[in-house]
Formats: structure tokens, C-alpha cells, sequence
């Protein structure tokens, strides 16, 4: 198929706990399995705890897992992201961080900031490279003698997608990039992503925890929650018809998406501390609608509709 991204039963655990208290082992990710395609967004959705950004960096190399595989699709390879080494896939991956005040040396002139991974990599017309990727983010040349802390917050998330889009990778993740911005800011970086993917064919996983956010960036969502994908489609069709509890829940939480199906959806409590059950579906203790079955047996991701996959036993 024409994936650029694949990923097969990701999983990665680590343990918690041991000095003082019980060890225990945390699964950031139980079994995710998922692909997007050339020139496609695909939103991940979920709150802190669901495992997005361990997500994001798996698929670019910067985390192993515990087991399960990643590989990129490029100049006619497939590359296992687990086997390769940084230094060997860095110009088909790349990231936007949420931070670009932490994320970029301040010192640094903007230049050097774009011309440093193209030196790097022994790459030619670095220059018109480098204007290539100003151009894109809209910013303005005459900044490129300018150091980084001179930039503005919005200037600085700019620059940022222009490092990651300058070699013109194939895949890249954007984790939170809109988070610390303004929401007058908000948009624009949205529509430089979305103007970057058009132009330039790239493929996205766009993380956040505002589901409003993904609708607007991405062709295709995965709802994850407690490590595992509890929803995945088409972002009009997850937004219009959510199907997994949790999804419904989360669309609750942002009202003005539709107001029609407020009154649909029945009153799913948000919980702070979130507790992921030995068994069964991993959203029982915070589903109204849980079953016996529920609390027993796992549902597996299915197909319910054309390019709609839940997992949930309702359904
Ligand atoms: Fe709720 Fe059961 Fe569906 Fe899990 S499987 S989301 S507990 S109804």
C-alpha cells in the first residue's frame, strides 16, 4: 500500500516504583498498530497518560520500544526505525516540539538554526534550501542574521517547522506545536502545516489533546487512551459520529463542535487520576455505559463502518 509510516504492536513498558513503594509497570503503549499514508495528517488525540507523544517519538527513532516494529517508507526503502541509527534516518523523520522557546538554541542565529542539519548532512543550495523553508513558514528573510532570542513565541514555532521541513523529510511529528501559542496564533500554524503538506507531499502525525485542533488539521484520527487506539477514522466521521464512549466524552468536553450531540451523549465524569484495570476494556472505570463483560474481557479494535475502527463491545 502507500504507506509512509508503519506501525506494527507497538509496545512500550517500563517499571515504576521500587525503592519505596511497589513496583509496578507502566504500559505507554500496549499494542498500537497503525500506518499513514503519503501526504496524509493523522491526528492523535488523547490526555496526558495515553501514550500520544511516546507515540510520536517511537515512530521518528528517539524511543525504543519494548517490542513491536516502526518502518518508514523512502527514496524506495523500507526502514525498520528501531534498527537505524539516528544519524541515518534524520533526514526523512523529523519533529516539532510543543516548547520553541526550549527546543531551539536562543543564541543561535536563525541561519544557523536552518543551515546546521544541511551542513550535517552534506547537502547542496543550502541557501536556497534554507529561503525554501523561510518562504513556506512565512517568515521573513531579513531574519535570518537575527539571533533566536529575538524572535517572537509565534517567530520561534515558525522557525521550528521550518528546521524540521528544510530537508525535506518524508514523515514528521508535530507534538502540541500550537499548545504555548496564542490562540490568534494558533491558526497560522495550522495553515503553515497544512500549506507545507500540500506543497511539499510531507506526512504528519499531529499530536494534541484538543480534539477541535485535530479536526481542523488532520484527514484521519486515532483516539488513544491509556496506550491503546480506542477510536480510529476519518476525522469528519469521528467528529460527527463518535462511536467509543471516551471519544464521546472528549467531544462533550468541547461543546461547541457540534451542539447537537450534547444531548446525545450521556454524562461521561472526567477523572483525574486515572486507574488502567488488570483486564478487560481500559476504560471501564470511567465508562458509563460498562457492561459485566466489560471488566472481563478486552474489545479488540474492529471495522464497524467503512474506515471506522472502535474498540469497544457496544458495538
Ligand atoms: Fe465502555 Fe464497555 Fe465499551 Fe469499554 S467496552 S468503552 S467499558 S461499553
Amino acid at each position: 500500500s502507500n504507506y509512509v509510516v508503519k506501525v506494527e504492536n507497538l509496545k512500550v513498558y517500563f517499571t515504576k516504583g521500587g525503592m519505596f513503594t511497589k513496583k509496578y509497570v507502566v504500559k505507554a503503549l500496549d499494542g498500537v498498530t497503525l500506518s499513514i499514508k503519503e501526504r496524509e495528517i493523522m491526528g492523535v488525540v488523547g490526555e496526558s497518560g495515553s501514550g500520544k507523544t511516546t507515540l510520536g517519538r517511537v515512530t521518528i527513532g528517539l524511543q525504543k520500544p519494548t517490542s513491536g516494529n516502526v518502518y518508514i517508507k523512502a527514496d524506495n526503502k523500507e526502514i525498520n526505525v528501531n534498527k537505524a541509527k539516528l544519524k541515518d534516518i534524520s533526514n526523512y523523520v523529523q519533529m516539532i516540539y510543543q516548547d520553541p522557546y526550549s527546543s531551539i538554541d536562543p543564541i543561535m542565529r536563525v541561519y544557523d538554526v536552518l543551515a546546521t542539519p544541511l551542513k550535517y548532512k552534506k547537502m547542496s543550495d543550502i541557501d536556497k534550501k534554507i529561503e525554501e523553508a523561510m518562504r513556506l513558514v512565512d517568515l521573513p528573510l531579513e531574519l535570518l542574521e537575527n539571533r533566536v532570542y529575538q524572535l517572537s513565541g509565534g517567530q520561534r514555532q515558525r522557525l521550528s517547522i521550518a528546521r524540521a521541513i528544510v530537508v525535506n523529510p518524508k514523515y514528521i511529528v508535530a507534538d502540541e506545536p500550537t499548545t504555548m501559542l496564542d490562540a490568534s496564533l494558533k491558526g497560522e500554524i495550522l495553515k503553515i502545516i497544512k500549506d507545507a503538506r500540500e506543497s511539499k507531499g510531507f506526512s504528519f502525525m499531529y499530536i494534541t489533546h484538543e480534539l477541535p485542533i485535530a479536526k481542523i488539521i488532520s484527514d484521519r484520527i486515532i483516539v488513544l487512551y491509556l496506550g491503546k487506539i480506542v477510536e480510529l477514522g476519518n476525522s469528519n466521521e469521528i467528529i460527527k459520529n463518535p462511536l467509543h464512549p471516551y471519544t464521546q466524552g472528549l467531544i462533550e468536553v468541547y461543546p461547541r463542535i457540534d451542539p447537537s450531540l450534547r444531548d446525545k451523549i450521556k454524562e461521561i465524569k472526567i477523572k483525574v487520576d486515572i486507574v488502567r484495570p488488570d483486564k478487560g476494556c481500559v476504560f471501564y472505570p470511567r465508562c458509563p455505559f460498562a457492561m459485566p463483560k466489560c471488566k472481563e474481557q478486552e474489545p479488540e479494535l474492529k471495522e464497524v463502518s467503512q474506515n471506522h475502527y472502535v474498540a469497544c463491545w457496544l458495538y
